[in-house]
């Protein structure tokens, strides 16, 4: 199989789940493994962290961010943030990332905010929609690394009925077109089910046109 970044063609999804699109294996050991070497270099400079929800609660999900915009929240809510707490600039979205957004996204823009979750031991993520962003014609392109997670997805109203599908290291997904605000969550992820982080865990990769 040719690499993503070889193609001139956008790459067609293995699966097409409720609108949102899944290419599968898209990335390999070696391209997760140099991915993995650039969350390290964005980790550095802005090191993960735990935050609040606006309600007062921890969230179970270690996070950071690459960009222009980092996402943030705290009691005053979820919302987009130039810098970091102590005032840093984020560090600058990695290559990779950025191949990977041209590779599948669709979109004529760059993405100016990369989210990086860390889900360890019983993190999981609520359903929600990704709507803190000005423009929704541009989709929200995620990236699975390390442990699989098991990816929910509901509608973009709230409630009714909820499919899942195993997302493992490699898989790329787009929230775009119709299903850009459907809601989606992680219910779990499976311990030990990758080799890829030393003392495993998953690390999800979300880019986005936040501006
Ligand atoms: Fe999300």
């Amino acid at each position: 199989m040719r690499k993503f970044h070889e193609q001139r063609v956008t790459p067609a999804p293995t699966m097409v789940l409720r609108g949102v699109q899944l290419f599968q294996g898209l990335l390999d050991r070696a391209q997760q493994e140099h991915l993995l070497e650039e969350i390290r270099g964005v980790v550095s400079h802005a090191p993960m962290r735990t935050l609040m929800t606006p309600q007062g609660r921890p969230m179970s999900v270690k996070m950071t961010s690459a960009g222009d915009f980092g996402w943030v929240s705290d009691a005053a809510g979820y919302r987009y943030e130039a810098t970091q707490k102590n005032g840093a600039t984020w560090p600058p979205i990695p290559l990779t990332m950025l191949n990977v957004w041209n590779s599948v996204s669709g979109s004529d823009r760059q993405p100016d905010s990369c989210l990086i979750n860390l889900y360890w031991e019983a993190a999981k993520m609520g359903l929600h929609q990704d709507k803190d962003e000005a423009d929704f014609r541009h989709p929200v392109v995620s990236i699975s690394l390390g442990d699989d997670g098991l990816f929910r997805l509901g509608s973009t109203t709230k409630g009714g009925k909820t499919e899942s599908i195993w997302l493992t290291s490699g898989d790329v997904v787009v929230m775009g077109g119709d299903a850009r605000l459907i809601y989606h969550g992680i219910d779990k992820t499976r311990k030990g089910s990758s080799r890829l982080l030393n003392g495993g865990g998953r690390l999800n990769v979300t880019l986005r046109v936040v501006r």
